[in-house]
């Protein structure tokens, strides 16, 4: 749809830019920010196509976690020791980094634990979490990270388990206070951001980027940052970024959840916490992997199924409960699990595939995203 402008409007939006953000999750939210605490003059706008973002950020199940033994193991047949606590260490330090900007209460953060629970077929062996706690040691500096706390199976009423492996570090948090406190930062710093605008082409001209929306509206930026992670194929075909869809439901026990925390089972496929006074399940994924690689924002009704079945037999056993809401967030995948934070133009920086841990290092990828920008020699701002 084409809009005509009015001077005012585009004084205040469209005029003079130095760096325009696609995409108002917790990266580009994050990026604005940091780029704003780095150069507080600096004219920044962010598009975001959505009235409510409607990526991952706002639609995750608000984990704060690091990876599970079973994840961590995984990851260790596939890479390197060194790769996966890095890695570790690194969704660690970006919660730490988006908890001293925002405060815990502002974002709902409880810092009550995670929780791996395996069946039988699933055990690991006492000298397999030594193992991850020496690596985790040598990357972050505690100790002790995993302990095994099999009686915590009782506590929480869950069946069909065998073990349990607790870390205190983990905490659950609220995905929309998150981002709205995020947006509050970056307002508060000077940042614009426009709902419901789609970036609909751009073209990087050399000395600026030539940028268009509202149908036929064209408008210059000096930098442009894309964050639109499961959706960055949409502008960037050739992107090593799949989008891959998650579901999450949300139930009410008829007598009360029984479980307070973050739980995860099987390398992470299936997690599920108290929220409120309900239980949130998500996950599921790996019963339909291949069907699963999309952004259509759909319900999976076999892993519903798959879901609903899983909370009967484990966790609601003893009890009804009815499905009070359900929804469906994509990730952005690829084939690494490491975020894409490049250059690919001279005035344009990407920050996408989140790898489905974006919550941690989002913060982290912000502001690596800000410093290509500002370090980047034919910058013309600032
Ligand atoms: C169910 C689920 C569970 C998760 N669990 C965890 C977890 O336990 N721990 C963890 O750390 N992470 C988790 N994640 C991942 C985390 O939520 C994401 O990695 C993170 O939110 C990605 O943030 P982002 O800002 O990169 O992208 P997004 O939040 O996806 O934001 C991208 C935005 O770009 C906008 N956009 C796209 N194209 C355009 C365009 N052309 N013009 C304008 N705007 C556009 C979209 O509307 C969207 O709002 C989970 C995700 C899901 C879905």
């Amino acid at each position: 749809m084409q809009r005509i402008q009015s001077y005012w409007e585009e004084k205040y939006y469209f005029r003079d830019l130095d760096v325009v953000i696609i995409g108002a999750g917790i990266v580009g939210l994050s990026t604005g920010i940091s780029l704003l605490e780095k150069n507080p003059g600096l004219k920044i706008l962010i598009l975001e196509r959505s009235s409510i973002p409607y990526g991952a950020s706002t639609r995750n199940a608000g984990f704060a976690c690091f990876g599970s033994p079973t994840e961590l193991l995984s990851e260790l047949d596939q890479s390197s020791s060194d790769e996966v606590f890095e890695l570790f260490a690194r969704r660690y330090a970006g919660i730490q980094s988006l908890l001293s900007r925002t405060g815990n209460r502002k974002i709902g953060y409880e810092k009550l634990g995670g929780h791996e629970v395996l069946t039988a077929d699933q055990e690991i062996s006492t000298s397999q979490i030594d193992r991850l706690n020496h690596y985790i040691n040598g990357a972050t500096g505690i100790s002790h990270y995993f302990k095994q706390r099999n009686e915590l199976l009782t506590s929480f009423d869950l069946k069909g388990f065998t073990q349990c492996i607790y870390t205190l570090h983990e905490a659950c948090l609220d995905p929309m206070l998150m981002l709205q406190a995020l947006q509050q930062i970056y307002q508060q710093q000077g940042g614009r951001i426009l709902y419901g605008v789609n970036l609909e082409d751009w073209e990087d001209q050399g000395s600026s980027v030539s940028l268009k929306i509202f149908g036929d509206y064209h408008f210059n930026t000096s930098d442009l940052v894309i964050a639109t992670n499961g959706f960055a194929q949409e502008i960037l075909p050739d992107i090593d970024v799949r989008a891959a869809r998650n579901l999450v439901l949300l139930l009410r026990p008829q007598k009360g959840t029984p479980v307070r925390g973050c739980f995860h089972y099987h390398k992470g496929y299936v997690y599920f916490r108290h929220c409120d006074d309900k239980l949130l399940i998500g996950g599921g994924r790996h019963t339909d992997i291949e069907n699963e690689y999309t952004s259509e924002m759909n319900i999976n009704f076999q892993i519903q199924q798959y879901l609903l079945d899983f909370v009967t037999k484990h966790i609601l056993h003893d009890q009804t409960f009815e499905l009070v809401s359900q929804w469906p967030g994509i990730l952005g995948l690829g084939s690494a699990r490491k975020p894409i934070i490049q250059k690919i133009s001279g005035h344009v920086v990407v920050a996408v595939r989140l790898s489905g841990i974006g919550i941690a290092i989002g913060t982290l990828v912000g502001s690596e995203a800000a410093e290509l920008v500002l370090n980047n020699p034919q910058k013309t701002h600032g």
